[in-house]
C-alpha cells in the first residue's frame, strides 16, 4: 500500500460500532490475528509492512488503532457497519457531548456524511436504552442534500435508523428552536463547515474550503492514501459500494461541497477565515436559542484560533449566552476521557484565558499522537437559568 506523505506516521483509526456489535466481539473476531500493543507509536512503527498490530484506545471507548497497512474496507466487518473508519480526534465531539437519557433529544446540526451522528445514537444506546424502549431522537440536518443522502446510508448501515430523523437539504439555521417538535432537545453538536486545515495531507499553507464563496478553484491536493482515508471516512465507499482500487481512480470529495478553493494570500485566508468564523459563532448563537437545550458541543478540523478560541469566547460573550446561562463546559466536568486528554486549547488564543483555554481540547498532526488536528469545546448551562431565561 502506498502510505506516503503526510498520512504516513497515521494509524488506521477505527471505531467499533456499538450498535451493531461490541470491543470484544471484534477482537475475538475480525482482528482475532493482531497484536496487541500499548501504544499508538507502537502501532504505526510498523509502518506499511504489513505487521497487523492493534491498540485498543485509552481515552475513548471502542476506538481501535490499526497499523496501517492492513486493507480493512475489504472485510466483512466494515462492509457490514460493524466497524467505522474514523479518526480518534473526529471521536471527540459526540463522546464529550455524552448525551444521556435525561438529556431527552440530540441534534446534530451539520450531520453529514454522519460519522458523529452515528456516534452520538450508539452513545444514547450506550447509556442503557433497550432498542424497542429507545424513545429518544437524534434530529441530524444536513443542508447539502447529495450529502444528506451519504448520512442516510450511513446512518442505515451503522443501524442507527430507528433512533434518527435526517432533515435532507435542511439548513440548521433556518429551523426553529421553538418548534414543538424539538421542546424536548436537551444535547446538540455543531461540528460546521471549516477550513479543514487539520485534516492529514492537506498543506500547511492551506488550501481552505468555503462552501458559497466563489474562489480559484484547482485539483485536490491530497496525496493518494490521504485521498484514499478521505474517501473512506467520508462514507464514499459505503455510499457507492466500491472496491479499494476503483476509488483511486475518482475524484475526490474532501470538503463539504467537493471543492477546493485556492487562498493565494495570507490576507486571503484571514478574510476567508473571518467568513468562516462568523458563520461558526451565528451557529453557536442559534443552538443556544433551544428552550430545553442544557449541553452542547462545537468543532472543527481547523488549527486557526480564528475558528476555534476566538469563536468559543465570541459565544461565551454573547448577550444571549448571558441571558440563558451558558458557560463553558470545564475539564474537570468532562467525562473521563477528554478530562484526561493532554493537548489543551491555548492561552495566547483565548486572549490569556486559562481557564476557557484548559476547558478546549485540541489536537494537532505530527505530534506522535496520530491523530488530525481538531478542536472541540463544550457549552453547558443550568436547568434553572433555562427555565428563567428560556
Ligand atoms: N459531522 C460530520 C461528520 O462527522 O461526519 C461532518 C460535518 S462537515 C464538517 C459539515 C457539514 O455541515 C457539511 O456536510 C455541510 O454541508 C453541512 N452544513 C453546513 N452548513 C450547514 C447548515 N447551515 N445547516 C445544515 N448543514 C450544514
Amino acid at each position: 500500500l502506498d502510505f506516503l506523505g503526510e498520512a504516513a506516521g497515521y494509524p488506521r483509526w477505527v471505531r467499533v460500532n456499538a450498535l451493531r456489535t461490541t470491543l470484544e466481539a471484534q477482537l475475538e473476531g475480525v482482528f482475532k490475528d493482531f497484536t496487541r500493543v500499548y501504544t499508538v507509536k507502537d502501532v504505526t512503527a510498523s509502518g506499511s509492512s504489513g505487521g497487523k498490530l492493534l491498540y485498543v484506545d485509552e481515552h475513548i471507548p471502542n476506538l481501535l488503532a490499526l497499523s496501517p497497512g492492513f486493507e480493512i474496507t475489504k472485510t466483512e466487518a466494515y462492509t457490514s457497519g460493524a466497524i467505522i473508519l474514523q479518526d480518534k480526534a473526529s471521536c471527540f465531539p459526540a463522546y464529550l457531548l455524552d448525551p444521556r437519557s435525561e438529556d431527552g433529544d440530540v441534534i446534530d446540526s451539520c450531520a453529514a456524511p454522519g460519522n458523529k451522528t452515528t456516534h452520538l445514537a450508539a452513545i444514547v444506546r450506550s447509556h442503557g436504552t433497550e432498542k424497542e424502549e429507545c424513545v429518544q431522537k437524534v434530529y441530524a440536518f444536513e443542508k447539502d442534500r447529495r450529502r444528506a443522502r451519504t448520512l442516510e446510508k450511513m446512518v442505515g448501515l451503522a443501524d442507527a435508523k430507528d433512533m434518527t430523523r435526517i432533515s435532507f437539504g435542511q439548513d440548521f439555521l433556518k429551523v426553529d428552536p421553538d418548534t414543538p417538535l424539538f421542546a424536548h432537545v436537551g444535547a446538540l453538536l455543531l461540528d460546521p463547515s471549516c477550513s479543514g486545515s487539520g485534516i492529514v495531507g492537506r498543506d500547511s499553507m492551506p488550501t481552505i474550503h468555503l462552501p458559497h464563496v466563489p474562489g480559484t478553484f484547482k485539483k485536490p491536493t491530497l496525496d493518494n492514501s490521504s485521498r484514499k482515508r478521505k474517501r473512506e471516512e467520508s462514507g464514499a465507499a459505503a455510499e457507492e459500494g466500491e472496491g479499494e482500487g476503483k476509488n483511486q481512480q475518482q475524484p475526490v470529495l474532501v470538503d463539504d461541497d467537493g471543492q477546493e478553493v485556492l487562498v493565494s494570500s495570507e490576507e486571503e485566508l484571514r478574510m476567508r477565515l473571518e467568513a468562516l468564523s462568523s458563520f461558526q459563532l451565528t451557529l453557536i448563537l442559534h443552538a443556544f436559542r433551544f428552550p430545553a437545550a442544557r449541553k452542547l458541543t462545537y468543532s472543527t478540523c481547523s488549527v486557526h484560533a480564528e475558528e476555534n478560541e476566538q469563536v468559543v469566547l465570541k459565544a461565551l460573550r454573547s448577550g444571549v449566552a448571558r441571558e440563558r446561562g451558558w458557560r463553558i463546559l470545564r475539564r474537570e466536568h468532562q467525562v473521563r476521557g477528554m478530562r484526561e486528554w493532554p493537548v489543551r486549547g491555548s492561552v495566547e488564543a483565548s486572549n490569556g484565558d486559562a481557564e476557557v483555554a484548559d476547558s478546549c481540547i485540541r489536537s494537532y498532526k505530527g505530534d506522535g499522537r496520530g491523530v488530525m488536528g481538531f478542536f472541540v469545546a463544550g457549552f453547558v448551562r443550568d436547568a434553572q437559568a433555562g427555565d428563567e431565561n428560556g
